[in-house]
Protein backbone atom coordinates (compact mmCIF):
# COMPACT_ATOMS: atom_id res chain seq x y z
CA UNK A 1 0.00 0.00 0.00
CA UNK A 2 1.02 3.36 -0.95
CA UNK A 3 -0.50 6.46 1.53
CA UNK A 4 0.75 9.85 -0.28
CA UNK A 5 -2.04 11.35 0.71
CA UNK A 6 -0.87 13.15 4.03
CA UNK A 7 -1.72 16.81 3.28
CA UNK A 8 -5.23 15.46 3.98
CA UNK A 9 -4.64 13.26 6.77
CA UNK A 10 -2.04 11.01 8.71
CA UNK A 11 -1.30 7.75 10.02
CA UNK A 12 -1.55 8.16 13.85
CA UNK A 13 1.97 7.62 15.50
CA UNK A 14 2.83 5.00 18.19
CA UNK A 15 3.18 7.96 20.77
CA UNK A 16 -0.02 9.49 19.78
CA UNK A 17 -2.35 6.13 19.83
CA UNK A 18 -0.49 4.92 23.75
CA UNK A 19 -1.03 7.88 24.94
CA UNK A 20 -4.69 8.43 24.23
CA UNK A 21 -5.53 4.66 24.70
CA UNK A 22 -3.67 5.27 28.27
CA UNK A 23 -5.92 8.13 29.29
CA UNK A 24 -8.88 6.03 28.19
CA UNK A 25 -8.22 2.94 30.61
CA UNK A 26 -6.26 4.60 33.04
CA UNK A 27 -6.71 8.78 33.60
CA UNK A 28 -10.48 8.98 32.62
CA UNK A 29 -11.95 11.15 35.04
CA UNK A 30 -12.98 14.61 34.49
CA UNK A 31 -10.41 16.99 34.43
CA UNK A 32 -12.94 19.72 36.34
CA UNK A 33 -13.56 16.71 38.95
CA UNK A 34 -11.96 18.04 42.09
CA UNK A 35 -11.06 14.99 43.47
CA UNK A 36 -7.85 13.19 42.18
CA UNK A 37 -8.86 11.42 39.50
CA UNK A 38 -9.67 14.59 37.88
CA UNK A 39 -6.54 16.04 39.11
CA UNK A 40 -4.74 13.10 37.48
CA UNK A 41 -6.75 13.99 33.91
CA UNK A 42 -5.89 17.69 34.33
CA UNK A 43 -2.29 17.33 34.53
CA UNK A 44 -2.24 15.54 31.09
CA UNK A 45 -3.73 18.37 29.32
CA UNK A 46 -1.09 20.40 31.18
CA UNK A 47 1.29 18.47 29.38
CA UNK A 48 -0.23 18.40 26.12
CA UNK A 49 -0.37 22.13 26.36
CA UNK A 50 3.13 22.44 27.23
CA UNK A 51 3.81 20.67 24.58
CA UNK A 52 1.59 22.83 21.90
CA UNK A 53 2.96 25.83 23.37
CA UNK A 54 6.86 24.74 23.04
CA UNK A 55 6.04 23.86 19.47
CA UNK A 56 4.77 27.55 19.02
CA UNK A 57 7.41 29.22 20.59
CA UNK A 58 4.60 30.56 23.11
CA UNK A 59 3.26 30.54 26.79
CA UNK A 60 1.45 27.29 27.70
CA UNK A 61 -1.61 29.49 29.11
CA UNK A 62 -2.06 31.01 25.05
CA UNK A 63 -2.76 27.71 24.01
CA UNK A 64 -6.44 26.76 23.66
CA UNK A 65 -7.51 22.99 22.55
CA UNK A 66 -10.34 22.80 19.97
CA UNK A 67 -11.58 19.98 17.99
CA UNK A 68 -9.80 20.88 14.96
CA UNK A 69 -8.48 23.44 12.63
CA UNK A 70 -11.92 23.94 11.56
CA UNK A 71 -13.10 25.71 14.73
CA UNK A 72 -10.27 27.42 15.73
CA UNK A 73 -10.79 28.96 12.29
CA UNK A 74 -14.17 29.95 12.99
CA UNK A 75 -13.35 31.04 16.55
CA UNK A 76 -10.75 33.05 16.05
CA UNK A 77 -12.38 34.84 12.59
CA UNK A 78 -15.50 35.25 13.96
CA UNK A 79 -14.14 35.89 17.12
CA UNK A 80 -12.00 38.67 15.89
CA UNK A 81 -15.05 40.15 13.99
CA UNK A 82 -16.98 40.46 17.15
CA UNK A 83 -14.46 41.85 19.52
CA UNK A 84 -12.47 44.30 16.61
CA UNK A 85 -15.38 44.86 14.04
CA UNK A 86 -17.71 47.21 15.74
CA UNK A 87 -15.88 50.75 14.23
CA UNK A 88 -14.08 49.42 11.23
CA UNK A 89 -15.40 46.69 9.06
CA UNK A 90 -12.32 45.61 6.54
CA UNK A 91 -10.88 42.07 6.72
CA UNK A 92 -7.73 41.37 3.83
CA UNK A 93 -7.24 37.48 3.57
CA UNK A 94 -5.71 35.76 0.44
CA UNK A 95 -8.07 34.19 -2.27
CA UNK A 96 -6.78 30.98 -1.81
CA UNK A 97 -7.75 30.15 1.74
CA UNK A 98 -9.11 26.66 2.93
CA UNK A 99 -13.08 26.65 3.21
CA UNK A 100 -12.46 26.87 6.67
CA UNK A 101 -11.63 29.86 6.50
CA UNK A 102 -13.05 31.11 3.27
CA UNK A 103 -16.33 30.05 4.24
CA UNK A 104 -16.53 32.17 7.68
CA UNK A 105 -15.16 35.25 6.00
CA UNK A 106 -18.67 34.97 3.30
CA UNK A 107 -20.55 34.69 6.89
CA UNK A 108 -19.11 38.22 7.81
CA UNK A 109 -19.61 39.25 3.97
CA UNK A 110 -23.41 38.38 4.34
CA UNK A 111 -23.67 40.26 8.15
CA UNK A 112 -21.93 43.81 6.14
CA UNK A 113 -18.16 43.25 6.42
CA UNK A 114 -15.94 44.17 3.37
CA UNK A 115 -13.58 40.93 2.51
CA UNK A 116 -10.76 42.13 0.51
CA UNK A 117 -9.17 38.79 -1.25
CA UNK A 118 -5.49 39.01 -2.16
CA UNK A 119 -4.34 36.87 -5.53
CA UNK A 120 -1.57 34.40 -5.53
CA UNK A 121 1.38 35.21 -7.97
CA UNK A 122 1.68 32.64 -10.73
CA UNK A 123 3.94 30.63 -8.36
CA UNK A 124 1.21 30.45 -5.50
CA UNK A 125 2.83 32.78 -3.28
CA UNK A 126 0.86 35.66 -1.90
CA UNK A 127 3.49 38.81 -2.52
CA UNK A 128 3.60 41.07 0.86
CA UNK A 129 3.21 44.29 -1.62
CA UNK A 130 -0.09 42.80 -3.18
CA UNK A 131 -0.83 41.99 0.25
CA UNK A 132 -0.57 45.01 2.01
CA UNK A 133 -2.04 47.17 -0.98
CA UNK A 134 -5.01 45.63 0.41
CA UNK A 135 -4.82 47.08 3.98
CA UNK A 136 -5.95 50.47 4.80
CA UNK A 137 -6.83 52.14 7.80
CA UNK A 138 -10.68 50.42 8.43
CA UNK A 139 -9.04 47.13 7.87
CA UNK A 140 -9.38 45.25 11.85
CA UNK A 141 -8.04 41.47 10.69
CA UNK A 142 -5.43 40.43 8.04
CA UNK A 143 -5.75 36.75 8.09
CA UNK A 144 -3.52 34.71 5.54
CA UNK A 145 -2.62 31.02 5.59
CA UNK A 146 1.00 30.12 6.26
CA UNK A 147 1.42 26.74 3.65
CA UNK A 148 -1.45 26.42 1.14
CA UNK A 149 -2.61 22.74 1.43
CA UNK A 150 -3.78 22.13 -1.98
CA UNK A 151 0.06 23.00 -3.90
CA UNK A 152 2.53 23.55 -0.63
CA UNK A 153 3.14 27.29 -1.48
CA UNK A 154 4.37 28.99 1.64
CA UNK A 155 3.33 32.57 1.82
CA UNK A 156 5.82 34.99 3.78
CA UNK A 157 3.70 35.59 6.42
CA UNK A 158 6.04 37.10 8.86
CA UNK A 159 7.39 39.17 5.99
CA UNK A 160 3.30 40.17 5.32
CA UNK A 161 2.48 41.05 8.94
CA UNK A 162 5.19 42.81 9.63
CA UNK A 163 4.34 44.90 6.88
CA UNK A 164 1.21 44.87 8.05
CA UNK A 165 1.49 45.69 11.83
CA UNK A 166 4.09 48.63 10.66
CA UNK A 167 0.80 50.47 8.81
CA UNK A 168 -1.64 49.33 10.67
CA UNK A 169 -0.22 48.77 14.50
CA UNK A 170 -3.63 47.82 15.43
CA UNK A 171 -4.97 45.22 12.98
CA UNK A 172 -4.98 42.07 14.03
CA UNK A 173 -3.37 38.72 12.68
CA UNK A 174 -4.18 35.82 11.50
CA UNK A 175 -2.43 32.48 10.33
CA UNK A 176 -4.01 29.29 9.76
CA UNK A 177 -0.49 27.31 10.37
CA UNK A 178 -2.16 23.71 9.49
CA UNK A 179 0.19 22.44 6.91
CA UNK A 180 3.31 24.23 8.65
CA UNK A 181 3.16 22.98 11.82
CA UNK A 182 5.98 20.62 12.86
CA UNK A 183 7.58 21.04 9.26
CA UNK A 184 8.15 24.87 9.15
CA UNK A 185 9.25 27.21 12.13
CA UNK A 186 6.17 28.69 13.51
CA UNK A 187 7.60 31.23 15.98
CA UNK A 188 4.32 33.41 16.95
CA UNK A 189 6.14 36.18 18.30
CA UNK A 190 8.75 36.44 15.83
CA UNK A 191 6.06 35.95 12.94
CA UNK A 192 3.48 38.80 14.26
CA UNK A 193 1.04 36.83 14.26
CA UNK A 194 -1.86 37.58 16.96
CA UNK A 195 -3.94 34.30 15.92
CA UNK A 196 -2.82 30.51 15.04
CA UNK A 197 -4.66 27.83 13.96
CA UNK A 198 -3.09 24.04 14.09
CA UNK A 199 -4.64 20.12 13.44
CA UNK A 200 -3.97 17.61 15.17
CA UNK A 201 -4.74 14.65 12.34
CA UNK A 202 -2.19 16.43 10.07
CA UNK A 203 0.71 15.61 12.51
CA UNK A 204 -0.04 12.40 13.18
CA UNK A 205 -2.31 12.74 15.81
CA UNK A 206 -6.23 11.44 16.12
CA UNK A 207 -9.01 13.63 14.34
CA UNK A 208 -10.81 15.75 15.64
CA UNK A 209 -8.51 17.63 18.06
CA UNK A 210 -6.71 20.79 17.43
CA UNK A 211 -5.71 24.22 18.93
CA UNK A 212 -5.49 27.55 18.72
CA UNK A 213 -3.02 30.49 19.95
CA UNK A 214 -3.89 33.52 20.73
CA UNK A 215 -1.77 36.63 21.94
CA UNK A 216 -1.97 37.72 25.05
CA UNK A 217 -4.01 41.28 25.18
CA UNK A 218 -6.06 39.99 22.42
CA UNK A 219 -9.79 40.01 22.98
CA UNK A 220 -11.53 36.56 20.99
CA UNK A 221 -15.30 35.86 22.58
CA UNK A 222 -16.18 32.10 23.06
CA UNK A 223 -18.13 30.65 19.63
CA UNK A 224 -18.92 27.64 22.01
CA UNK A 225 -20.56 28.75 25.61
CA UNK A 226 -21.14 26.13 28.30
CA UNK A 227 -19.11 25.38 31.60
CA UNK A 228 -16.09 27.91 30.95
CA UNK A 229 -13.12 25.23 30.51
CA UNK A 230 -10.36 26.01 28.75
CA UNK A 231 -10.78 29.86 30.26
CA UNK A 232 -13.92 29.92 29.04
CA UNK A 233 -12.75 30.14 25.47
CA UNK A 234 -14.05 26.54 24.93
CA UNK A 235 -16.49 24.63 26.89
CA UNK A 236 -17.06 21.49 27.08
CA UNK A 237 -15.90 18.21 29.13
CA UNK A 238 -11.86 18.19 27.67
CA UNK A 239 -11.24 15.84 25.26
CA UNK A 240 -8.37 13.99 27.67
CA UNK A 241 -7.69 10.92 24.90
CA UNK A 242 -7.41 13.34 22.01
CA UNK A 243 -5.47 16.45 23.98
CA UNK A 244 -2.91 13.90 25.16
CA UNK A 245 -2.37 12.02 21.95
CA UNK A 246 -1.71 15.52 20.54
CA UNK A 247 0.91 16.35 22.94
CA UNK A 248 2.61 12.94 22.45
CA UNK A 249 2.54 13.43 18.71
CA UNK A 250 3.65 16.89 19.04
CA UNK A 251 7.03 16.08 21.41
CA UNK A 252 7.75 13.43 19.24
CA UNK A 253 7.94 15.19 16.27
CA UNK A 254 9.56 18.43 17.34
CA UNK A 255 12.53 16.75 17.78
CA UNK A 256 13.13 15.33 14.65
CA UNK A 257 11.41 18.48 12.22
CA UNK A 258 15.09 19.32 10.15
CA UNK A 259 15.52 15.31 9.50
CA UNK A 260 11.99 15.15 8.62
CA UNK A 261 12.40 18.11 6.53
CA UNK A 262 15.43 16.85 5.01
CA UNK A 263 13.59 13.50 4.15
CA UNK A 264 10.79 15.31 2.67
CA UNK A 265 12.96 17.18 0.23
CA UNK A 266 14.72 14.34 -1.09
CA UNK A 267 11.14 12.38 -1.47
CA UNK A 268 10.26 15.63 -3.58
CA UNK A 269 13.36 15.65 -5.53
CA UNK A 270 13.13 11.99 -6.78
CA UNK A 271 9.71 12.15 -7.54
CA UNK A 272 10.29 15.43 -9.68
CA UNK A 273 12.99 13.50 -11.29
CA UNK A 274 10.86 10.36 -11.70
CA UNK A 275 7.96 12.61 -13.06
CA UNK A 276 9.99 14.87 -15.77
CA UNK A 277 10.72 12.31 -18.72
CA UNK A 278 6.94 11.43 -18.51
CA UNK A 279 5.77 14.28 -20.70
CA UNK A 280 2.05 14.20 -19.76
CA UNK A 281 2.42 15.55 -16.53
CA UNK A 282 2.99 19.42 -15.64
CA UNK A 283 3.98 20.61 -12.20
CA UNK A 284 1.83 23.00 -10.69
CA UNK A 285 4.15 23.20 -7.52
CA UNK A 286 6.51 25.38 -7.85
CA UNK A 287 9.81 23.50 -6.39
CA UNK A 288 10.75 27.03 -4.50
CA UNK A 289 7.85 28.66 -3.65
CA UNK A 290 6.70 25.23 -2.17
CA UNK A 291 6.98 23.22 0.98
CA UNK A 292 8.55 19.70 0.11
CA UNK A 293 5.87 17.72 1.87
CA UNK A 294 3.38 18.20 -1.05
CA UNK A 295 3.69 18.00 -4.72
CA UNK A 296 0.76 19.06 -7.28
CA UNK A 297 0.76 17.70 -10.86
CA UNK A 298 -1.83 17.73 -13.45
CA UNK A 299 -1.68 14.59 -15.69
CA UNK A 300 -2.86 16.07 -18.99
CA UNK A 301 -6.02 14.62 -20.94
CA UNK A 302 -7.05 12.95 -17.92
CA UNK A 303 -9.84 14.00 -15.00
CA UNK A 304 -8.18 13.91 -11.70
CA UNK A 305 -11.02 11.33 -10.45
CA UNK A 306 -10.50 9.56 -13.11
CA UNK A 307 -6.71 8.93 -12.44
CA UNK A 308 -7.06 8.45 -8.51
CA UNK A 309 -9.27 5.58 -9.00
CA UNK A 310 -7.17 4.04 -11.24
CA UNK A 311 -4.06 4.94 -8.76
CA UNK A 312 -6.70 3.59 -5.93
CA UNK A 313 -7.14 0.10 -8.27
CA UNK A 314 -3.28 -0.14 -7.69
CA UNK A 315 -3.63 0.89 -3.75
CA UNK A 316 -2.02 4.02 -4.60
CA UNK A 317 -3.52 6.30 -2.93
CA UNK A 318 -3.17 10.16 -3.33
CA UNK A 319 -5.52 13.33 -3.52
CA UNK A 320 -7.54 15.35 -6.51
CA UNK A 321 -6.23 18.78 -5.00
CA UNK A 322 -7.84 18.96 -1.64
CA UNK A 323 -10.00 16.51 0.08
CA UNK A 324 -12.29 19.48 1.24
CA UNK A 325 -12.86 20.37 -2.44
CA UNK A 326 -13.97 16.97 -2.93
CA UNK A 327 -15.72 17.09 -6.82
CA UNK A 328 -15.14 21.10 -6.77
CA UNK A 329 -13.13 23.18 -9.49
CA UNK A 330 -9.61 23.67 -7.59
CA UNK A 331 -10.48 27.71 -6.70
CA UNK A 332 -6.48 27.45 -5.76
CA UNK A 333 -5.25 26.40 -9.20
CA UNK A 334 -7.52 28.78 -10.95
CA UNK A 335 -6.62 31.54 -8.46
CA UNK A 336 -2.70 31.02 -9.42
CA UNK A 337 -3.14 31.21 -13.43
CA UNK A 338 -3.64 27.62 -14.37
CA UNK A 339 -6.20 26.66 -16.98
CA UNK A 340 -9.22 25.00 -15.89
CA UNK A 341 -8.14 21.71 -18.33
CA UNK A 342 -5.02 21.61 -16.56
CA UNK A 343 -7.02 22.27 -12.75
CA UNK A 344 -9.63 19.34 -13.38
CA UNK A 345 -6.17 17.17 -13.97
CA UNK A 346 -4.66 18.22 -10.64
CA UNK A 347 -3.34 15.21 -8.48
CA UNK A 348 -1.62 15.93 -5.30
CA UNK A 349 0.78 13.84 -3.34
CA UNK A 350 1.88 14.69 0.37
CA UNK A 351 4.86 13.00 2.47
CA UNK A 352 5.00 12.55 6.19
CA UNK A 353 7.92 11.52 8.42
CA UNK A 354 6.27 7.91 7.30
CA UNK A 355 6.63 7.53 3.53
CA UNK A 356 9.46 5.76 2.45
CA UNK A 357 11.36 6.09 -0.93
CA UNK A 358 9.71 2.98 -2.46
CA UNK A 359 6.41 4.52 -2.60
CA UNK A 360 7.71 6.90 -5.14
CA UNK A 361 8.38 4.09 -7.96
CA UNK A 362 4.72 2.34 -6.98
CA UNK A 363 3.62 5.75 -7.83
CA UNK A 364 5.25 6.58 -11.00
CA UNK A 365 4.75 2.68 -12.13
CA UNK A 366 0.96 3.21 -11.18
CA UNK A 367 0.86 6.66 -12.84
CA UNK A 368 2.56 5.81 -16.77
CA UNK A 369 0.17 2.64 -16.33
CA UNK A 370 -2.86 5.08 -15.45
CA UNK A 371 -2.12 7.20 -18.39
CA UNK A 372 -1.52 4.12 -21.25
CA UNK A 373 -5.31 2.90 -20.17
CA UNK A 374 -6.90 6.02 -19.49
CA UNK A 375 -5.85 7.25 -23.20
CA UNK A 376 -7.01 4.29 -25.13
CA UNK A 377 -10.50 4.47 -23.39
CA UNK A 378 -10.73 7.94 -23.98
N1 LIG B 1 -6.74 24.54 7.26
C1 LIG B 1 -5.97 23.86 6.39
C2 LIG B 1 -4.90 24.59 5.65
C3 LIG B 1 -6.17 22.49 6.20
O1 LIG B 1 -5.41 21.83 5.33
C4 LIG B 1 -7.20 21.84 6.93
C5 LIG B 1 -7.46 20.35 6.75
N2 LIG B 1 -7.76 19.98 5.42
C6 LIG B 1 -7.97 22.60 7.82
C7 LIG B 1 -7.71 23.94 7.96
C8 LIG B 1 -9.10 21.98 8.62
O2 LIG B 1 -8.57 21.15 9.63
P1 LIG B 1 -9.46 20.18 10.51
O3 LIG B 1 -9.66 18.95 9.67
O4 LIG B 1 -8.63 19.92 11.73
O5 LIG B 1 -10.73 20.87 10.83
Amino acid sequence: MTYLDNAATTKVCEEAAEAAVKAMRETYGNPSSLHRMGLDAELLVTDARKAVAQALSAAPEQITFTSGATESNNTLILGAARAYGRRKKTIVASSVEHPSVEETLRVLENDGFTVKRVKPRADGRVDTVDYLYAVDSDTFLATCMYVNNETGAVNPVADIFEAVKHKQPDCITHTDAVQAFLKLPVKVAAMNADLVTVSGHKVHAPKGIGAMYIKKGIRIPALITGGGQEKGLRSGTESVPLISAFGAAVNAQLKNIDTAYKNARMLNDRLRTLLAPLDFITINSDKDACIPYILNFSVQGIRSEIMLHFLESKKVYVSSGSACSKGKHSRVLSEMGISDKLADSAIRVSFSKMSAWGELDQLTGALREGHMTLEKTK
